[in-house]
């Protein structure tokens, strides 16, 4: 069995996705064009966002009014975001009152330090970490490994990641691009064991290699999807049971969690709960809620000896700031967005070169990463207001996504060509005639392009050949639109 993970091949289908999102320039149209013409991908993401698509719309009638809770739960973490200085002074004391200590990171290199710190300090090795997306975001497991620590993801699907070496490709699902052939061939190889593609077997042999670990370990490692203010505890939730033995056998705990996960009140979780998995997994609620906060108590069976709250900013504050985005912050990481939305599902997680993909990482990488490295995913997105319909916290996304097209051309991100066709449109757009010469001839070069391939165009001109690269375009229709209705309106006449 292999001890160490590092230095191990990356997925083959992930690799090319990373080495793209780490170059300066991330070439999304490449990377989608494949992951668009990669079938097995296809099918592995949508059978399995499909599921949870309908789940969440099943899920959602058993509530007497979801849509008046959605707006609920918006407007909280809406105040909240409002107001996110007086809720952290909030949190920060009471979490200290629960006997905790609260740590905070400007960005993932001053995290990676405190959490690297705190393990040593107390003489820690053996990490066992339950999934949390902004670990991803920092890329926390790396480092520690690096350090030397010996650092297991939990999660099943996480634990899938680590010993792919791949990256998560979903909020929540984070081997969706992955069937369940490929899971047994890496298990066999893995674990040095004839193959065998039967769930129940997978999981128990990750189960017993799991449970060693957990015995064995002494440092615990979580994320948070809710911080309370008013009691100074995480809110996390789990379906696997792996993160409640992560919080309780430890000696040492650390909560990773992002400045804007706050919350004022214990109701004001109850709303969240209430969205939080139906949204995400189409469950009523999830198998474990782990609420905690500070180290063991005299008496307690089970807990940590330490508790160490890390909050980490990482540029959320720069989108705090801004109040036409600040509303990006309201996410809860359900997922609901990606599952909705028709692009995720064609072209799964990997190809927006970030652990954020969906419509919401088409939102955020770009926030949080700089807008003109990812200026390419604001257009991944067809506007069709899936995401915004299906966001628990009603975010909306697509006014976000023109919002920051608008702020591509202002700043001038988009290329010089780009930008000549655009201007030259708007000005042809105000001379009738011109506009329709324009048309005409176009018309007339594409019925030549269609007359090659029995009436299918395949190779539109570079600035538009996007377009027929995955699909085919029929030859314009004999009379256009206007011509047909110049020739009713003279009819009726
Ligand atoms: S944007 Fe809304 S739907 Fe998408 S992950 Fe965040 S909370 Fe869920």
């Amino acid at each position: 069995m292999s001890d160490t993970l590092v230095n191990q091949p990356l997925d083959e289908n992930t690799e090319q996705f990373l080495e793209e999102a780490a170059s300066s320039k991330f070439d999304f149209h490449t990377v989608s064009v494949k992951a668009a013409g990669d079938e097995r991908l296809k099918n592995a993401v949508g059978t399995a966002v499909l599921r949870q698509y309908v789940g969440r719309q099943q899920r959602l009638l058993d509530l007497p009014d979801s849509d008046a809770l959605r707006k609920l739960a918006g407007d909280i973490k809406q105040h909240t975001l409002d107001h996110l200085d007086y809720y952290l002074d909030r949190l920060v004391d009471n979490v200290t009152k629960n006997g905790g200590q609260v740590h905070f990171a400007r960005d993932g290199a001053e995290a990676k330090q405190i959490i690297l710190k705190i393990a040593n300090d107390a003489h820690c090795t053996r990490c066992i970490k339950s999934k949390t997306m902004v670990s991803e975001e920092i890329n926390l497991a790396h480092a520690l490994e690096v350090a030397g620590m010996d650092v297991v993801e939990t999660d099943l699907g996480e634990f899938i990641v680590q010993i792919s070496h791949d990256k998560p490709s979903h909020l929540v699902a984070p081997i969706v691009h992955k069937d369940r052939a490929s899971i047994a061939k890496l298990f066999s190889e893995y674990f040095n064991t004839p193959y065998n593609d039967d769930p129940y077997a997978l999981t128990m042999q990750a189960r017993k290699y799991l449970r060693d670990k957990f015995r064995k370990s002494d440092f615990g490692m979580t994320g948070g999807n809710f911080l309370v203010a008013e009691t100074g505890v995480v809110a996390c939730v789990e379906n696997e049971g792996n993160q409640r033995q992560s919080v309780t056998t430890p000696r040492i705990l650390v909560s990773l969690v992002g400045i804007e996960k706050v919350i004022p009140r214990m109701t004001d979780l109850a709303v969240m709960l209430k969205l939080l998995a139906r949204s995400a997994t189409g469950q009523p609620i999830t198998i474990y809620t782990n609420i905690f906060g500070g180290p063991r108590a005299p008496g307690e069976k089970d807990g940590p000896e330490e508790f160490h709250l890390v909050l980490i900013d990482n540029g959320r504050t720069e989108i705090l700031k801004d109040p036409e985005y600040r509303e990006t912050l309201r996410c809860i990481r359900c997922g609901a967005c990606l599952n909705a939305c028709p692009i995720y599902r064609k072209i799964g997680g990997h190809a927006y070169g970030s652990v954020y993909p969906g419509p919401i990482g088409a939102l955020i990488t770009p926030l949080f990463q700089g807008l003109e490295k990812f200026k390419d995913l604001p257009q991944a997105s067809s506007l069709c207001g899936a995401c915004y319909e299906a966001c628990p916290v009603k975010i909306n996304i697509p006014k976000h996504l023109i919002n920051l097209r608008r702020d591509i051309v202002n700043q001038h991100i988009n290329g010089p060509i780009e930008r000549a066709v655009y201007r030259f449109w708007a000005w042809s757009i105000q001379f009738p005639v011109l506009y329709q010469l324009i048309g005409k001839v176009q018309a007339i070069d594409l019925r030549r392009r269609a007359k090659r391939n029995n009436g299918w165009i395949r190779d539109l001109p570079k600035i538009a050949s996007g377009w027929t690269q995955v699909r085919d375009m029929p030859e314009p229709a004999k009379h256009s639109f206007h011509a047909r209705w110049r020739e009713r309106s003279r009819l009726t006449k």
